[in-house]
């Protein structure tokens, strides 16, 4: 087992006998453990500049106080600092807007998209008591909404009833009209994926906003993707604008740099994250244990 950065930090820093404040210098190799403990963790090099940059204008001249050892002391700044960057306030799922509340989901495919957007009905369902209406979007790929039929089925969420032959846009705006005329609170859009971004996917994402106005518009990606995650992220929000992140697989054993950098090259909240196969398996999305996982 390598040594957490936590200890790390320890093992650099807890060699100053001497107390008071810290220096360039007592924090400078510190902040190099840092540096590379965040491009471990598939945090972006931009990201790492600045969060190493804030951490040390934070550290250098703290004072050490006598109940902790400088190397907690700066644990306990680079924690804080995490979870700053992370976001410290928990972001829910925005339904502030007159139902029918679109929600449309964007991601590639295997990401995630449709088991996350059946977790999210079944919350709202049975969390929230929202009656909640989900059609895929997904002409590309037959299976795409059968799969989201069935999980509808399994979780007792309404699903838009498939018609052969409809264009996404087409099946977006039948599904607000069901969703109106049906009473329904929520509508939930799961977008067809790709394997790769593409033009053609950002056109049709545009296509589908521009039809259902989304109150929000969440990005489904997978955390194990570390920086590919991150340019996804990028990439959606530039063309189609997202107003928040899903994190899926964070039940792998992926550091959670990419987090840390889609949040900050986005400046858009993680809302929630996945963290398993089963339909119950979405969580609140907690900076802190981001924080945790990196520091170890
Ligand atoms: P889509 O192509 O983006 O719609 O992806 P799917 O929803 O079909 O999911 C692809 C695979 O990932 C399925 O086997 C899901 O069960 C699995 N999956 C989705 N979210 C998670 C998660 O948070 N953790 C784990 N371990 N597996 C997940």
């Amino acid at each position: 087992m390598f040594e957490t950065l936590s200890e790390r930090l320890g093992g650099i820093l807890d060699k100053l006998t001497r107390r008071g404040a810290l220096t360039e210098a007592d924090v400078g190799e510190a902040m190099r453990e840092v540096r590379r403990a965040l491009l471990e963790a598939d945090v972006a090099l931009d990201v790492v500049r600045s969060f190493t940059d804030r951490v040390r204008s934070r550290a250098v001249g703290a004072d050490v106080v006598r109940s902790v050892t400088p190397g907690q002391m700066v644990v306990k700044i680079v924690h804080d600092e995490l979870v700053e960057m992370l976001g410290a306030e928990a972001q829910p799922i925005d339904l502030n807007a007159p139902a029918p509340v679109p929600i449309m989901m964007v991601g590639l495919q295997g990401s995630g998209k449709t088991t996350t957007t059946a977790k999210i009905a079944r919350r709202l369902k049975e969390r929230d008591k929202k009656k909640v209406l989900m059609a895929s979007l997904d002409v590309r790929r037959p299976a795409a909404q059968e799969q989201l039929r069935i999980l509808g089925q399994q979780n007792g969420v309404d699903t838009l009833p498939i018609v052969a032959g409809e264009s996404p846009t087409e099946i977006a705006k039948r599904a607000l009209q069901a969703a109106r005329l049906g009473g329904f609170d929520v509508v939930i859009l799961d977008t067809a994926g790709r394997i790769h971004l593409d033009e053609p996917l950002m056109v049709e994402m545009a296509e589908v906003k521009r039809i259902a106005a989304p109150h929000e518009i969440l990005l489904v990606a997978d955390a194990l993707t570390g920086q590919d995650a991150v340019t996804l992220a990028r990439a959606f929000d530039e063309r189609v604008g997202i107003t928040g992140i899903v994190l899926t697989r964070m039940d792998g054993d992926g550091r959670g740099g990419a987090a840390l950098s889609m949040r900050a090259v986005t400046g858009k909240p993680i809302k929630l994250v996945g963290t398993g196969e089963k339909a119950d398996a979405l969580e609140d999305f907690h900076p802190g244990r981001i924080a945790n996982r990196i520091l170890g």
